[in-house]
């Protein structure tokens, strides 16, 4: 904004133009929630916050992945590594501070820590090394947990095993929902591929207008623009906004495999405590491939010493669970920029290109307003 008016529109593309009038020319204020790391991207990447008027606020809230994994998830992951079982994860993960120290970390002090790319390199790799315990730490929403149950339901050798922090996308956003001082939401194009449409619809039931949104600009101001419309129309409800992906009926395949591998349990998120139901478990008849399980003996004092370190670290403040809520944005942290960066994240939201901070300190270096 220059002296009260809204940015310049003269290198705006048609379409996104369009959108932006038309969301401008709506009387509806309204404070949005998305719910996916990638849409935090494209936002802070096209600087859509700075063209949008000013009665329109987007938030983020608990979409990135590596930011909800619980440190003790972490911690155990480490436990792990530090008795002498390979734990191989993505590489955002390894960077992600546990109570006391990252993967990262334990890695440069000896620990058998390995990047992969999925959860079949990782079943390479045990199939590969016969002499090694291969733990995969597979973290992420219903978008990654198919590839992790259709790798389970293919025979996978005795040495390989799994330490699941998988996450339900719906029961969290339900919470905030009662929480969050929010009017409306975004949901995550991504999950909405696998699950569908429907298991926002008790979120429109309860008032509050939901679109589903793809991952370009022009999709999030599409979304926006949907949302006000159910306003002015007093209609909430669930739009599809990116019907070029999702069905309401989601991927069926992918849940059926889901659903034979693994089951809804209560769920720790990091910063903003247990969520009912909000988690992915293994089923009884797959526990010999539960590693925390398999494990447990193995790695138990390991992981107490792990938390007894923690316990004497002097931690920078970290704001995560505000920023990861909705509550606080970036720039409100002490440690942002300074004390925390890509290169030395202080806490998980810097970590990953689907963070909110990682975001916001990438795109305001660079301008972050590419649209405008
Ligand atoms: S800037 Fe760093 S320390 Fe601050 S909230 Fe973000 S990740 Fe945490």
């Amino acid at each position: 904004m220059e002296n009260g008016n809204p940015p310049s529109m003269s290198n705006v593309p048609e379409l996104e133009k369009k959108l932006l009038e038309r969301i401008r020319n709506s009387k509806v204020s309204l404070r949005i929630m998305h719910v996916c790391g990638t849409h935090e991207r494209t936002i802070a990447k096209y600087g859509l916050r700075s063209v949008l008027p000013k009665t329109i606020d987007v938030i983020s809230g608990p979409g990135c992945p590596v930011c909800v994994t619980p440190e003790d998830d972490v911690n155990i992951a480490i436990a792990l590594a530090k008795s002498r079982v390979t734990v191989v994860t993505f590489g955002d993960m390894m960077r992600v501070p546990g109570s006391a120290e990252s993967l990262l970390d334990a890695k440069s002090e000896g620990a058998d820590i390995r990047m992969v790319y999925s959860i079949d390199d990782a079943v390479a790799l045990a199939e590969k090394k016969p002499e090694l315990e291969v733990v995969f730490f597979g973290i992420g929403f219903e978008t990654t947990v198919p590839a992790n149950a259709a790798a389970l339901l293919r025979n996978t050798p005795e040495n390989f095993s799994l330490l699941a922090s998988q996450k339900r996308t719906p029961p969290a956003i339900e919470l905030l929902a009662s929480d969050a001082n929010v009017d409306a939401f975004i949901a995550p194009g991504h999950v909405a591929t696998i699950i569908g449409t429907k298991p926002f619809e008790p979120l429109a039931k309860e008032g509050f207008p939901v679109v589903v949104s793809g991952f370009e600009a022009s999709d999030i101001l599409l979304g926006i623009n949907l949302l006000q419309t159910q306003v002015e129309e007093g209609c909430p409800r669930v739009d599809n906004g990116y019907p070029r992906a999702v069905k309401p009926e989601g991927n069926q395949i992918a849940l059926k495999i889901m659903d034979k591998v693994f089951e809804t349990s209560d769920s720790e998120w990091r910063g903003i405590g247990r969520i009912e139901n909000s988690g992915l478990v293994l089923r009884k008849e797959f526990e010999e491939k539960d590693a925390a399980k398999k494990y447990e003996d193995l790695y138990a004092s390991s992981l107490e010493d792990i938390r007894k370190k923690a316990e004497g670290k002097d931690k920078k403040r970290c704001i995560c669970a505000a920023i990861l809520t909705g509550k606080a944005k970036p720039p409100q942290c002490p440690n942002f920029r300074d004390e925390c960066t890509p290169k030395s994240p202080a806490g998980p939201c810097m970590v990953s290109q689907e963070g909110m901070c990682y975001n916001w300190f990438k795109y305001s270096r660079e301008g972050g307003s590419k649209l405008a």
